[in-house]
């Protein structure tokens, strides 16, 4: 085997969705429909998963390590959690580490009854709030930052759970799209900014809530709309529905990234199709960064889409320069101790008899490290390219993202550490360029940033954070990040 030629796998190099939520309720057969949602969620996280049903009488919890078809797809699995309410969770660990404890939903049995959530996002003064709640007596089961809501609702003295989770919110700062479960029904949630995602579905009688769009199409579901930035949907046994936005109006945040990586392509996100949207990229980074060139190659799979719009407004010819194994697992067996130590997987390789002795543009969404653009601008040259030119799909990565999303710490990040044409150095390309922000925000539908007030949040390309970061800068916890309205 030629060890001088890796294999790589081309996304050990990126920023990670650290979470992705499901919830159906009315449904039949809640905890399978959950099941199916999650797979297609399984993107958001990868390393856990956790389904938890009620049957009007009691709360029941599945949760395990691995993805969600190791863990539900047995009829022994889903049989162990029915009823007709059932909320789902896939996650990484960043955020209070791996361990089962951490798997979401989150249960606990408060004296207003259960409580099961399921968050996406991360708080950011989720260590402030819980070295008060610990000071006042409150004892936590998990590491988790979502177990801090938990214990603010307990403690709240508002009579209603909903009253109850809002005024646990009023302290809590940063992003969240909440999936909630009580004995009344199910509480859908996003903070006031809409940082990240959630929407709202429909399937016969059934209410569905799910991260991403994609979920629905895989039970059949129908899209209704987004659950918007700052409200609370309740939606009772009796399928009544009603709106809460307990939290004033803001203008929304959400997260730019989801449109550049984070979301499937065949999503829509913010009123948009995520995969139209990263062709508009591609088209933007064409007209603000030519190269002259004789093939457009992605960097597959996440610069497919922008790779598409390059080629289309260039009119340079589209090919898969490197091509991906899709055999290759996670338990596969590394042939010397070397090539394990190298840290490459054996994922990917040159389209040799495609680039040789041609002049080409990779068109990748993101550099986080730039560790592994490096090796793809190699893996092309010893293939024979003439000429590797590097396009990145969004603005250089340079701040770390406090929202929920796995980032390296600042210092590791490429973009934060050196300019343009250092990096072009690094990572040993012919030219590098970047889409600029006004592109990105043009590709996604605005005609530029507005830098007094930002369509979205984009704090790790621009470091204009769009909340107070309490546990990164200290804070006062008597100062909420917003003014809010009881709940009601
Ligand atoms: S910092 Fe970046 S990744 Fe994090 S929420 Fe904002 S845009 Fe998304």
């Amino acid at each position: 085997m030629n060890l001088t030629h890796p294999l790589l796998d081309l996304n050990g190099d990126k920023l990670r969705e650290e979470c992705g939520v499901f919830g159906a309720i009315n449904a039949a057969d809640a905890s399978a429909v959950t099941a199916l949602g999650l797979h297609a969620l399984q993107h958001r996280g990868q390393e856990a998963a956790g389904i938890t049903s009620f049957d009007g009488a009691q709360f029941f919890s599945l949760r395990g390590n691995g993805h969600v078809a190791e863990n539900f797809s047995s009829s022994e699995a889903i049989a162990e959690l029915p009823g007709f309410m059932a909320a789902g969770h896939v996650r990484y660990s960043t955020t209070g580490g791996s361990g089962l404890r951490n798997v979401q939903p989150l249960y606990a049995d408060l004296a207003a009854g259960g409580f099961a959530v399921a968050h996406n996002g991360n708080i950011s003064n989720a260590r402030t709030l819980r070295e008060e709640l610990v000071g006042r007596g409150s004892i936590f089961q998990s590491t988790s930052d979502t177990e801090v809501i938990i214990h603010l609702v307990a403690t709240s003295r508002y009579p209603t759970i909903t009253d109850r989770l809002v005024d646990a919110l009023r302290l809590v700062e940063g992003a969240y799209s909440l999936i909630v479960m009580t004995p009344a029904g199910m509480i859908a949630c996003r903070d006031p900014l809409g940082i990240r995602p959630l929407v709202m579905g429909q399937l016969g009688d059934a209410t569905i809530f799910a991260s991403e769009s994609v979920a629905f199409d895989t039970i059949g579901a129908k899209l209704i709309r987004e659950v918007e930035p700052g409200e609370l949907v309740q939606v009772d046994f009796d399928g009544k529905i009603t709106s809460l936005r307990p939290f004033g109006s803001h203008a929304p945040r959400p997260c730019i990234f989801e449109h550049v990586y984070f979301s499937r392509p065949d999503s829509i996100f913010a009123g948009r199709s995520v995969y139209s949207a990263r062709k508009a990229i591609g088209q933007q980074l064409a007209i603000e960064s030519p190269a002259e060139v004789d093939l457009v190659v992605p960097v597959p799979d996440s610069g497919v889409p922008a790779a598409i719009g390059y080629a289309q407004e260039s009119g340079v010819p589209f090919e898969l320069g490197i091509i991906r194994s899709h055999y290759v697992g996670r338990t596969f067996i590394q042939p010397s101790d070397g090539a394990r130590h190298s840290g490459v997987k054996r994922k990917h390789n040159a389209n040799r008899s495609l680039v040789e002795g041609k002049r080409i543009v990779l068109i990748d969404d993101s550099i986080v490290r730039g560790t592994t653009s490096l090796k793809i601008v190699e893996m092309m040259r010893e293939a024979g390219a003439s000429e590797v030119h590097f396009r990145v799909a969004s603005p250089p990565t340079a701040h770390s993202c406090f929202y929920g999303v796995d980032t390296p710490e600042r210092s590791k990040l490429l973009a934060a550490q050196m300019e343009v044409e250092p990096m072009r150095e690094f990572i040993r390309a012919d030219s590098l360029a970047f889409v600029s922000i006004d592109g990105l925000y043009r590709a996604v539908g605005e005609s530029e940033r507005k830098s007094g007030c930002p369509q979205f949040c984009d704090a790790c390309f621009t470091g204009d954070y769009p909340t107070s970061l309490t546990d990164q800068t200290g804070g006062d916890l008597k100062t909420p990040q917003f003014a809010f309205d009881k709940a009601g």
